[in-house]
């Protein structure tokens, strides 16, 4: 087993109401999939709760005490949102419902004033649908070319064809921070400095980099930056796009409704100022309150040591699984790698591999995780997925692996 651990998880897993649950009775839960969804701690149901429970108000339109005090909560949110990813300031966080809202705002809002039939969009092999959909249906609608940065058979993007692609004078490169299938960290700041050498603006998807290690939008000189709360300890139904001033001032509104207007008159509209003219409507309140929350977790642990944490209990994984004979991980060395192993067993379709695997507890996940284009790409028609936080523990890799052989027993392979 593997040596220095710089988190006290035993005391961590105490936050996580959850955790402590058996699937059935005598079977304790073994989360591995916070990749599709990570678990909460106490303090975010708590702030949750304690808002609906004594200052739930409509935000912003409201002259009375819970009406303010709702309005400096989620603005609060915005403000803890702006310093954890280092955005020069607040009114450049935009509450979405998740990352892939906000990617398809950015295709919207900003792709369809500036993209140009005959236009060249650089996405890569590797994206999540939520990076690939929006893009090729804007495609459809301007006759834009999509070009793909290839994923190399180690999992890694291959940049000299990037190099190449640049190239063609795209208006956009678009891409993920970490792969939800393969774990590969991509080198964010060389992309974006390449593509900003080249003119492209570039949007990065960072549900899987921002929830686990600090990702700074200034240093790596980001344009647009995508995630969700409930990947990084926060409810579902908040996300957030960080955009560059210029560019969101720019951009027209995505949808039209209350908050997101200055004045109204029977045929026309001023826009509110940012980042009110991107949220139409009433937003999720309480969840940017439990957002808020979840960074105050998160900085309390420290993004640095979560980060290394889970360096560590990779490295325990791959040595684990590359054990056994039969599996296969998909994906670059753990050097590349954040907590995310998929892998094959021989003769045993995923899903049944997750499907015994939760019969001893062991929670995973099965399937094509919204990767279609990069399971295709490795003649895969799914993939098992076992992912990894700050709360799980080297003992629960030692269980994963009990539970694989156990299937092999059970498939005699
Ligand atoms: N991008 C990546 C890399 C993801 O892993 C996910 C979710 O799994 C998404 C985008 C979409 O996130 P959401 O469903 O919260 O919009």
């Amino acid at each position: 087993m593997s040596t220095t651990i710089s988190l006290d998880v035993e005391r961590l897993r105490q936050d996580f109401p959850i955790l402590a649950r058996e699937v059935k009775p005598g079977v304790p839960l073994v989360y591995l999939d916070s990749t599709a969804t990570s678990q909460k701690p106490r303090s975010v149901i708590r702030a949750m709760d304690d808002f609906y429970q004594r200052s739930n108000a409509n935000i912003h339109r409201g002259i009375h005490t819970l009406a303010e005090e709702s309005t400096a909560y989620y603005e609060s949110a915005r403000e803890k949102v702006a310093e954890f990813i280092h955005s020069p300031s607040a009114r450049q966080i935009v509450f979405t419902r998740n990352t892939t809202e906000s990617i398809n705002l950015v295709s919207y809002a900003w792709g369809r004033k500036y993209l140009n039939p005959g236009d060249t969009v650089i996405l890569t092999e590797m994206e999540h649908h939520s990076n690939l959909v929006p893009w090729q249906l804007l495609a459809a609608e301007k006759n834009l070319k999509l070009e793909f940065i290839p994923v190399t058979p180690d999992g890694l993007l291959d940049l000299e064809v990037y190099d190449s692609l640049l190239r063609l004078q795209p208006r956009l490169v678009a891409f993920t921070h970490m792969s939800n299938v393969l774990g590969t960290i991509n080198p964010a700041k060389e992309i974006i400095r390449l593509a900003h050498d080249f003119g492209a603006i570039t949007l990065i998807d960072g549900a899987q980099s921002v929830p686990h290690f600090s990702v700074n939008v200034q240093d790596i000189d980001a344009d647009f930056l995508a995630f969700s709360a409930h990947k990084m300890c926060g409810p579902t139904g908040i996300g957030v796009l960080y955009g560059k001033r210029n560019l969101l001032e720019d951009m027209p509104p995505f949808m039209g409704g209350g908050d997101m207007i200055k004045r109204v008159h029977l045929h026309s509209f001023s826009p509110n100022e940012l980042p009110h003219k991107f949220e139409a409507g009433t937003p999720a309140i309480a969840e940017a309150i439990g957002l808020g929350s979840a960074i105050d977790y998160l900085t309390s642990v420290g993004m640095d040591q979560i980060a290394e944490y889970e360096h560590q209990i990779i490295e325990y994984v791959l040595e684990r699984l590359e054990e056994i004979p039969g599996v296969e991980v998909f994906g670059p060395p753990s050097k590349y790698k954040g907590g995310v192993a998929s892998f094959t067993l021989k003769g045993v379709h995923p899903h049944d591999v997750s499907q015994i695997l939760d019969s001893e507890g062991v929670a995973i996940r099965a399937g094509h995780h919204c990767a279609m284009p990069l399971h295709e790409k490795f003649n895969l028609p799914a993939t098992a997925r076992a992912s990894f936080y700050l709360y799980n523990t080297f003992s629960e890799v030692d269980q994963l692996v009990n539970a694989i052989y156990k299937v092999k027993t059970i498939f005699r392979v």
